[in-house]
Order: C-alpha cells, then structure tokens, then sequence
C-alpha cells in the first residue's frame, strides 16, 4: 500500500518526536502493509513551517536509517500544506512540496473548524497554475460536518479528497465514521491515507480501513482507491467520481411532514 499523508520524520511537527519513534512508526506501518509513504510535516499551518529544501534533506537522512535498520519502506518527500494568504507566494517560491514529483497533486489541509472565505478563489488560482488540490481529512473539518455541500462544490471543482483511515474505522468517533461512510456512499472520497502521528489513537488503521471498505462497498471501489493513491504519487491522471451532494437531514416536524 501506498500512504499519501504521515507525520514520520522526526522532530519536525506534532508527529514523531526522535529518531526511535519514527523507526518505530515506519515498523508499524510496514506491518500494517504499507510500502511506500509519503511524508507530510505540517507546513504554514500557523505553527509549523517545514520548508521544502529541509524536508527533502531531511527524508534522505530518515531514508538512510530506514535503510539502516533494514525497515522495508520507501519514503518520499512531502507536506501537508495549510491553506493560507500566502500559499501563492510560497508557491512562486518554491518553497511547496507536492505528492508527485511533476508538482501536480497538492496535499491542502483547512482549519479543524473553518473553510476560509477566499477558499473559492485560492482553488481556483492553483487549478490556473495546474495544480489538483487533495483535501485532506474533510471528514474531520467540524464546517464541512455542518455543511457538507462545502466539499461537494470544491470536488465538482475540480479538487481530490482524502480520508483518514482510522476516521472510517471508528477512532475519532461515531459521528466522524459515520460522516466518512456518508461521504464514501456520496463518492467524495479519492483515497485513504493514514495521517500517523505519534499520538494515542493515531496508529496505522489502514489494512482495516480497507477491509472495511471492502466489506462496505465492494471490490471495485476498493481497488480504485488504491489506484488512485498510485496515480497520485505517479502524478497520473485520477479519474473523477460521479459525485452525489450528502442529503441533509429532514426535519421530522417540519411544515410538510
Ligand atoms: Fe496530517
């Protein structure tokens, strides 16, 4: 398997905190199935900038220990980008770190609670500049729970979304699982990935996800998340899903019942 969004490299974030625990995770990640990851420290999230000449640097060096410690995956260079004012200028200053190395699939996190107003223009100058924005975690933004409608207007756009894997097996609640199920059902979900952090609760759940999935939805739309986690990284084309908007609740007393 191939995961697309981890906090592995050590001391950079809220993720790994040394060396150890990131030998640790990888373990962890290898024996949950996964192969190849890409590694996604928080940048420009208003507490974390990792920059992308350091992140590259950096994953080389984690790459060597791997390799070292005779761990069998294969990490790439990456960031779990926050949507921001200035994203355009990092842009033109190269300072962003893609999926795929054509620069082509973008890794946009939003605030836990918040879709900000220049949302709509910020995702439309980076499809200008060719660039497909991947969601991450939307099932967790607590505005797009509120107002899923939010997600489906960026993904007609144009956008990708990502889904962690332990929201879909229960972890962060029933709420959130059964979000993530309605946006699966909806085919608003492009991948899943495992967003791992060194954090109680946050382990790799992705062999379970996908069993879920699986179970839930049948093999084909399994396979195709997996291929699109390979397309991404490939910088290959995704094919884009027939998207049904979340039905919003009816209200029981309303005016027609
Ligand atoms: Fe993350």
């Amino acid at each position: 398997m191939i995961d697309l969004h981890c906090h592995l490299l050590p001391g950079v974030d809220d993720g790994s905190k040394s060396m150890d625990i990131s030998l640790k995770l990888a373990n962890d990640a290898v024996r949950d199935g996964i192969d190849y990851a890409l590694l996604t420290p928080h940048h420009m999230n208003g507490v974390y900038l990792n920059h992308k000449k350091a992140v590259i640097q950096q994953t080389q060096e984690f790459q060597m220990e791997l390799d070292r410690h005779k761990i069998p995956l294969k990490v790439f260079p990456g960031q779990e980008v926050r949507i921001n004012g200035d994203l355009l200028t990092a842009l033109d200053q190269d300072d962003i770190l893609f999926a795929d190395e054509g620069g082509q699939y973008l890794m946009l996190e939003f605030p836990d609670d918040d879709i900000p107003n220049y949302t709509s223009n910020m995702i439309y100058e980076l499809m200008q500049r060719g660039i497909i924005p991947v969601i991450v975690h939307p099932e967790r933004n607590t505005k797009i729970m509120k107002q899923p409608d939010i997600l489906y207007d960026l993904l007609n756009e144009g956008c990708l979304s990502q889904i962690t894997a332990s929201s879909y097996v229960g972890i962060f609640g029933h709420k959130v699982q059964k979000f993530s199920k309605q946006l699966i059902q909806a085919g608003q979900v492009y991948i899943f990935a495992s967003d791992a952090h060194n954090l109680p609760n946050r382990k790799y759940e992705m062999r379970k996800a996908f069993h879920k999935l699986r179970r839930e939805f049948g093999e084909d739309l399994t396979n195709e998340l997996e291929e699109n986690a390979k397309s991404i990284i490939n910088g290959d084309f995704v094919l884009p899903h027939e998207l049904q908007p979340i039905k919003s609740k009816k209200k029981r007393w309303g005016l027609f019942w």
